[in-house]
């Protein structure tokens, strides 16, 4: 498959709503690639297949957790929402025979972040915030964030994220924390 089946496969998959977020998040990408260094067609792949299964039922979700061989954590185990950036990442793996470990990983981490990293990893983090489809409250200052480092992009996405799921009083992922804190270390 080359990335113009992926943008098949991704129209046929998901919804008018979610295959619009996917192309924008591989046009952000492409950018961001482009401006910090990183391959984009990698780029481009992995926005556009970012949240493939994210309109999979939960048997579906856990039949690809199953099949992947993944254990999940005390944290994955009750947050169904971030099941989509693992099975996504095992859809890619395992059925659609990516093998290149840079674009699975940039679609397993790009809902919690983790510390430490990959560009790519990184990108598509950033890009899934700033698609331009994007209309939360402060999505400007996301932006302009993101144009001074990718490092700028992701402190002030985590600090967003990490408070909003506080005060709905839900658990945070200890990726996400690890993500968090190693930024703010940095800064100090
Ligand atoms: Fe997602
Ligand atoms: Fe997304």
């Amino acid at each position: 498959m080359n990335v113009n089946d992926y943008y098949t496969l991704a129209k046929n998959t998901l919804s008018e709503r979610r295959y619009t977020h996917s192309v924008n998040v591989a046009a952000a990408a492409v950018r961001l690639a482009k401006k910090y260094g990183e391959d984009p067609l990698k780029a481009e792949i992995a926005g556009i297949l970012h949240d493939i299964t994210k309109e999979l039922n939960a048997e579906n979700q856990l039949q690809l957790l199953e099949s992947g061989g993944i254990i999940l954590d005390d944290v994955l185990k009750k947050s169904p929402q971030l099941f989509h950036a693992i099975t996504g990442m095992v859809y890619c793996r395992d059925k659609l025979e990516i093998s290149d470990p840079d674009i699975l990983s940039a679609i397993r981490y790009h809902t919690t972040a983790r510390a430490d990293m990959s560009l790519l990893e990184k990108i598509i983090f950033i890009a899934d915030f700033i698609s331009d489809e994007r209309d939360y409250p402060d999505v400007d200052v996301m932006r302009a964030e993101c144009e001074k480092s990718l490092e700028d992009g992701m402190f002030y996405g985590l600090g967003f994220v990490i408070p909003d799921l506080v005060s709905k009083k839900r658990a945070v992922h200890p990726d996400a924390i690890a993500a968090y804190n190693q930024l703010a270390l940095s800064k100090i």
